[in-house]
């Protein structure tokens, strides 16, 4: 007879292992499939996920549950019990025909929202939204929640971190990095980002591309770098990781940031502890965790200038007709220009979090009954002009412009700016830990830091929460300060700014 563990512990595991067979499926579809694949895919995957979602509410894992909590003293089989209680109570507290009703009404919200955008036309998107703002206050209603409802919805993503939690840090971050932005836009000297716009073979940006995520420690051996439309890192754990990206001959910047951050997280699933795979034992803390990794090898290393102290001459050496006369100081004014825009994806290291407050702020509104549906487009451009600045001229440059809501996405957004607090409280412990850590980045050594990166993050799989997990490696809690601190110092000289 196994024990009560061994029968929780191969439950799990298979749950891990089906979720990893859907996400080769879908790296499949996003890379290397025909269209004429799409039928037979949707089946299959829809097929796993029914599977996955039996496993996931099955009585038997239930009880288990129940006879292990609080009964097992090996911090590695507490947090597998924990995770799979929390995986457990999500799953179950919602009906089947709810989530199936979900997944119909997104597949039809996407393509709406798709002809929308296209069209930006918010009023025939609108219908569809408000149909997935009523599941998804009824599911987090069910789910439960002990503050707010949008806390049900938050913890999908971020386990354990509250819609309070997140409003503090914004708070503390906003008025700062306006203020901020401000500055920037009257400083004495603009770099200008044009040198990144001119002609650059794909076949050069291929090689070096994957010149640097083998730089910064991606290993090729356990992973793969293709192409696909939207960036990504999937695969099927530590020793099977597969990283995307796109090329544009006319513009460098995608696909050097987007490798380097793709990597970022494609190294972190490559340091996960393999003895533990498919369990959370052996899985990413959070999104906000994830994108903390992302976020540190993208621009706390990758847009530093001791990264390209290092590198610019084999950048210059693979597009020597673009780059050849560029010095190293105008190509990284160029990587590191700050300017409020409309859109999310291509905005700057020092705006980008300001697009994610305005996102969070609406939709924790939407879910908490605050703001209708019909009114997003109003609250959305006023936002804007309040935090940047900026009137977009139509809904497709405002709120049409992320694909999340129409899949039912909520609680999602605060993850990305979440991942650039955590990974500036990282850098700085690491910096702290590693005192010639600057040195090393300039002579293009990144195992002391990948190393650190192993040894306090990657190694503990799910162990603790993100909130614990930063508070134990930097030895405070998350705070904006570290953020500020590292945006001010860098940006400050680049614009000619005097910061006391
Ligand atoms: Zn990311």
């Amino acid at each position: 007879m196994p024990s009560a563990y061994e029968a929780f512990h191969k439950a799990i595991r298979e749950i891990g292992q089906l979720g990893s067979i859907e996400g080769l499926l879908d790296w499949d579809s996003e890379t290397i499939m025909p269209d004429g694949g799409l039928s037979a895919r949707a089946e299959q995957i829809s097929l796993i996920a029914t599977l996955a979602h039996e496993r996931r509410t099955s009585p038997t894992l239930g009880e288990l549950i129940e006879q292990l909590d609080s009964r097992v003293d090996d911090p590695i089989e507490q947090s597998n019990v924990r995770e799979a209680r929390r995986m457990y109570e999500r799953a179950s507290r919602v009906p089947a025909e709810l989530v199936t009703r979900l997944s119909r009404v997104s597949v039809l919200a996407k393509e709406a929202w798709g002809k929308a955008r296209a069209g930006s036309d918010f009023p025939a998107f609108a219908p569809h939204l408000s149909e997935l703002v009523n599941i998804k206050r009824h599911i987090a209603d069910l789910i439960g929640y002990t503050g707010e409802r949008y806390d049900a919805l938050l913890d999908e993503y971020e386990p354990g971190m509250t819609s309070a939690q997140v409003e503090e840090v914004f708070t503390a971050l906003r008025g700062p990095l306006c203020e901020f932005v401000r500055r920037l836009a009257h400083a004495p000297r603009k770099p200008d980002s044009s040198v990144l716009h001119r002609n650059f073979p794909r076949a050069a940006q291929e090689s070096f591309a994957r010149h640097l995520a083998e730089a910064i420690g991606f290993d090729f051996s356990r992973g793969r770098l293709d192409v696909s439309k939207h960036p990504f890192c999937g695969g099927t754990g530590p020793a099977d990781v597969r990283l995307t990206t796109r090329y544009y001959e006319d513009f460098i910047a995608p696909s050097v940031f987007g490798v380097l951050h793709e990597a970022g997280h494609g190294i972190y699933e490559q340091g996960l502890p393999e003895a533990h795979m498919f369990t959370p034992a052996g899985q990413a803390v959070s999104l906000g965790i994830h994108e903390s990794q992302s976020r540190l090898w993208e621009n706390f290393v990758g847009r530093s200038r001791e990264f390209w102290e290092g590198m610019y001459g084999a950048c210059q050496r693979a597009f020597p007709d673009a780059l050849g006369s560029v010095s190293l100081d105008a190509f990284h004014g160029a990587i590191n220009t700050v300017s409020p825009s409309l859109i999310r994806v291509e905005a700057d290291e020092v705006t980008y979090n300001l697009h994610i407050i305005l996102r969070f702020e609406i939709e924790r509104a939407l879910i908490g009954g605050t703001l209708e549906v019909r009114d997003i487009p109003a609250a959305w451009n006023g936002k804007m002009r309040e935090l940047l600045g900026v009137s977009p001229p139509n809904d497709a440059q405002g709120c049409l412009q992320d694909i999340h809501w129409s899949a039912g996405m909520f609680g999602y957004f605060p993850t990305y700016a979440l991942g650039n607090l955590y990974a500036a409280q990282f850098f700085e412990a690491a910096l702290r830990a590693i005192p010639n850590l600057r040195d090393e980045l300039r002579r293009g050594q990144f195992a002391p830091l990948l190393a650190w990166l192993r040894e306090n993050i990657h190694q503990h799989g799910m162990r603790y929460r993100a909130g614990e997990l930063v508070h134990r490696v930097t030895g405070a809690p998350l705070t904006v300060e570290p953020f500020l601190r590292y945006i001010r110092t860098k940006f400050a000289p680049i614009y000619g700014l005097n910061i006391t």
